[in-house]
Order: structure tokens, then C-alpha cells, then sequence
């Protein structure tokens, strides 16, 4: 059944300054913005709204405590110990967290409560443990010398982070960032300020120094237009869209060649073969989709399934998609709640739009529901061309694509036939084929017979446009650190 009522309002607000050099402070034009609440449409509270001013200040208090002080002095097991009591905060304000995150961002209580909230805790513990691992190497070169490297932090470092997963994003990008010794502005994304900037709190709790973190509510072309452009920052980290990547990568080329990494969109492809298990498959595929309202930079937005159980799966996966319960993120009956805001909701009714007039047949789903916050249905189209608009660019949103396929050959070309490369899934029973198309896919991770299964400890990031580097793991560290070689005569 579907619904859609208004949210519980209980919901303890934090911050809504900006955090810089450890004080709570207003902007200085003095600007604050709204938040609002996706499920209601209706303003949450409003927030500081940083600027480039606001930047430079932020960037003066993260470089003063990278070239002095405490930060710079302090042991890297003392780092990993500062990353574990905030994990541990985090973990003792679990509910509230999720309740807020639920809240600003729309997602069911019982994602952010059982999904968001332990993948954070779990992230900063796992860089936590990395802090005082971070090794060089000895190399035997030539001639009476001992060559030695070192692992050093890049620096000041300036991150850019969406609105999908708000705590979880922020994760992913503070702790390998201070874990290797860096300090760090972090822009939030102007729809979901509140979780970063109450995690903000736990920070000096914890007791970081001065300047090691700064977090800044604000909007793209300003706030995060002036860390990409700043002189003073060494390092920017960049998630959301492809077309925000290019310009931010080009703002870094064009003053100081400040080293970047994207984590960009996707249309990654979920191929079903007639030998899969049909049940898991469809659940899988679901899940794929519309997981997190279809908000998933990795969302398996291209189905491919075999033309052998096409007409079986279809039939199966509209099924599946007309049980999904949309409504308010609070009831703990909901697995859909609202998208985010309205622009979202209107970008993705315009691709409904475009897969009827392209003549992809929608098979459930379509309307926006309720007349107010952002809910739509969830959405099949089946018989799509993977060169139609709605199999090409990213909807972020519950609107599945599926597309026959005849053999694995074909598979793979269609499958490759994207500007993207960040996920891909396959379902089979037969172990030669799952792991051709784990080698052939052009794209950052494979998930065979499962998706969407993160880890700390496993790398995350795309090929082509999908991104440039990758985060979580070992292989993050290397985008905090710059290698420096010495070389001492014996
Ligand atoms: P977006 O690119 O507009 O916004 C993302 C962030 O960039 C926000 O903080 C925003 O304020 C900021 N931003 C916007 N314009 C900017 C500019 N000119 N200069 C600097 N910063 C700017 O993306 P969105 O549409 O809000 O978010 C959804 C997109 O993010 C999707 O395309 C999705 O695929 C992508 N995403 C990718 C990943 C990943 O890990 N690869 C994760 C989440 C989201």
C-alpha cells in the first residue's frame, strides 16, 4: 500500500552554524539558508550559508593547524585514537543521528538506523586502525645510499560531498583524510546540512585541535566553487554529479593544479542470465534500483536480462516493484520515502516523461504520490533501447530500465555501451560467465550474484566518467598522501 503522511517531528536539531577553527560562527555575509523536510515540503529550520569569505577563513584555520601546533605533532596512533572516540560518539548517538538524517534527507528510518549509520561507524573505526600504518618503503638503489620513502599528508585538503548519503559521505571523506595527518574544509550539500554539522559537535568532543576540521553549509557555485578554486588548498575530493566534476577538475587545473579526485554518477548495468536463481535475481535487481529511493550514484539502472526468461523476469520485477511501500520515512512499515527535493522530483518526472515518448513501455508506476513532499512510485519501464535517453543518463530516482539481451557477448557490448563505469551486477549460476563479465565490464566494482555491498575496507570508484581515484580501503590513502623519497650517502 502506499502512502504518504507527514514525518514524526520529533527530531533533535543540532548545529546550524558553520564549524571553523573548532568555533561555531555565523557567515560573514550574515546569509542563512532553509532546509527542508522532502516528506512535507516544509522548512526544517534554517542554516549558515557559507561563502567565499567563509573558505578563506576555513582554509587559514586548516593551514595554521597543518604547518603548527598540536596537529602536526601529534603521534599517528594518537590520530587513530582521536578517529576512534568519534566513531564511539557517533555509535552512542546512533538513534538521534538516524532520526536526523531521516529527516533532512527523506531516507526510512530503518536504512539510516541499520544501513548509514553502522557503515559510518565502521568507516572511521577502519582509517582509525590505518593511522599509524601508513609505511614507506626501502628501496636499494645504486651506489653507496640508503633510499627511503615517506608517506606524507597532502595537506590542506577541500571536500565536496552530496546529499544521498549525507553521514556516510562525510565518513568516507574525513577519515581517511585525517587518519594520514591531513586538515580538511568540508562543503555539505545545501539539501542535508544537519547530520554533518551534528557530527561537527561530536568532533570537539572528541577533542580535535583547532583547524583539523571545518565544515561549511553552502551552495555549489559559491561555497564549493570557491574550494575549487582556492590557492591555499592542496587537495580537493569531489562526489556528485559528472558535469559538477568537470568543473570543479578544471577550477583545480586552472589556479594551482591542486591534486583531485571525483566520485561521479553512474548507469551501471545489472544483467540477469536465464540460469540465475530467478528469486534472488529479482530481488537483486530491485534492491539495485531502487534502494535509497533510486539515489545511488551505483544504482543498477540498466537491467540487462537474458531474451530466454525476459518475459518471465519482467512480469516478476513489475510484481516486485507494486509491493514496494512508499510513504513516511518514520513509519516502520516504509521501504521508499520521498526524493530529496524538488528538483530531483522534477528531473525525474521529466525522464518518465522521455521513456513514453521514446516509446519504452512503463509498465507500473509514473505519477508523483500524494500532493505533498516528493514522493513518486516506483517506476519500470521494460522494452528499452540502451540508447534512449532514460538508458543513457543518470535519473536518480525509483525509474528501473530494462533491456533485453541474447548472449554475453552482447551483454557486455551493451553493457560497456555507457559513458559511465562505477558498478555493474551480474546474477548466474554458471561460474565462467560471472567472472567474464567481472573481467570485460568496464567499470570500478562487479557484485556477483549480490549488490550494493560496501565495506571500509573494499574500494569504491569509477572508471571513465565515472570518477577519477577511488575511496575506502588501502587504495584511499594513497589520494591523502604524496610520497617523498630521501636520499642519504653512507
Ligand atoms: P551536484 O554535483 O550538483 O552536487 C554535489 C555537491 O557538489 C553538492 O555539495 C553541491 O553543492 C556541490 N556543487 C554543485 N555545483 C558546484 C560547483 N559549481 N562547484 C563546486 N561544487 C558544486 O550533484 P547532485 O545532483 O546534487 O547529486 C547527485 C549526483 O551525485 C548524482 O549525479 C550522483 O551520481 C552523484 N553521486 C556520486 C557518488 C559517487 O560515489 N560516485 C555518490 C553520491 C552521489
Amino acid at each position: 500500500m502506499v502512502t504518504a503522511t507527514a514525518p514524526e517531528q520529533n527530531v533533535k536539531i543540532g548545529p546550524t552554524q558553520l564549524l571553523i577553527n573548532n568555533e561555531w560562527v555565523e557567515s560573514a555575509t550574515g546569509r542563512r539558508f532553509e532546509t527542508i523536510n522532502p516528506a512535507t515540503g516544509e522548512v526544517i529550520c534554517d542554516v549558515a550559508e557559507a561563502d567565499a569569505p567563509d573558505v578563506d577563513r576555513a582554509v587559514q584555520a586548516a593551514r595554521a593547524a597543518f604547518e603548527s601546533g598540536e596537529w602536526r605533532t601529534m603521534s599517528a596512533s594518537s590520530r587513530g585514537r582521536l578517529l576512534y572516540k568519534l566513531a564511539d560518539l557517533i555509535e552512542q548517538n546512533k538513534e538521534e543521528l538516524a532520526r536526523l538524517e531521516s529527516l533532512d534527507n527523506g531516507k526510512p528510518l530503518g536504512e539510516s538506523m541499520n544501513g548509514d549509520l553502522p557503515l559510518t561507524i565502521a568507516c572511521y573505526r577502519y582509517y582509525a586502525g590505518w593511522a599509524d600504518k601508513i609505511e614507506g618503503k626501502t628501496i636499494p638503489i645504486n651506489g653507496p645510499y640508503f633510499c627511503y620513502t615517506r608517506h606524507e599528508p597532502v595537506g590542506v585538503v577541500g571536500q565536496i560531498i552530496p546529499w544521498n548519503f549525507p553521514l556516510l559521505m562525510q565518513a568516507w571523506k574525513l577519515a581517511p583524510a585525517l587518519a594520514a595527518g591531513n586538515t580538511v574544509i568540508l562543503k555539505v550539500a545545501e539539501q542535508t546540512p544537519l547530520t554533518a554539522l551534528r557530527v561537527g559537535e561530536l568532533i570537539l568532543e572528541a577533542g580535535f585541535p583547532p583547524g583539523v576540521v571545518n565544515i561549511l553549509p553552502g551552495y555549489g557555485p559559491t561555497a564549493g566553487g570557491a574550494i575549487a578554486s582556492h590557492p591555499d588548498i592542496n587537495k580537493l575530493a569531489f562526489t556528485g554529479s559528472t558535469e559538477v566534476g568537470h568543473l570543479v577538475m578544471e577550477q583545480a587545473a586552472k589556479t594551482n593544479l591542486k591534486r583531485v579526485t571525483l566520485e561521479l554518477g553512474g548507469k551501471s548495468p545489472n544483467i540477469v542470465f536465464a540460469d540465475a536463481d530467478m528469486d534472488a535475481a529479482i530481488e537483486g535487481v530491485h534492491h539495485g534500483l531502487f534502494f535509497n529511493q533510486g539515489q545511488c550514484c551505483n544504482a543498477g539502472s540498466r537491467v540487462f536480462v537474458e531474451e530466454k526468461c525476459y518475459d518471465e523476469f519482467v512480469a516478476k520485477c513489475v510484481e516486485r516493484a507494486k509491493q514496494r511501500t512508499v510513504g513516511d520515512p518514520f513509519d516502520a512499515k516504509t521501504k521508499q520515502g520521498p526524493q530529496v527535493d524538488q528538483a530531483q522530483f522534477d528531473k525525474i518526472m521529466s525522464y518518465i516523461e522521455a521513456g513514453q515518448r521514446e516509446g519504452a513501455k512503463m509498465l507500473c508506476g509514473g505519477n508523483r504520490i500524494g500532493d505533498r513532499g516528493f514522493f513518486v512510485e516506483p517506476t519500470v519501464f521494460a522494452d528499452v533501447d540502451n540508447s534512449m535517453k532514460i538508458a543513457q543518463e543518470e535519473i536518480f530516482g525509483p525509474v528501473m530500465s530494462i533491456i533485453k539481451f541474447k548472449d554475453i557477448d552482447e551483454a557486455i557490448r551493451l553493457g560497456n555501451t555507457t559513458m559511465y563505469g562505477l558498478a555493474a551486477g551480474v546474477w548466474t549460476k554458471d561460474i565462467a560467465k560471472a567472472h567474464a563479465i567481472a573481467h570485460n565490464v568496464r567499470a570500478g566494482t562487479v557484485w556477483v550474484n549480490c549488490y550494493h555491498v560496501f565495506d571500509a575496507a573494499a574500494p569504491f570508484g569509477g572508471f571513465k566518467q565515472s570518477g577519477i581515484g577511488r575511496e575506502l580501503g588501502e587504495y584511499c590513502l594513497e589520494n591523502y598522501t604524496e610520497v617523498k623519497t630521501v636520499t642519504v650517502q653512507l
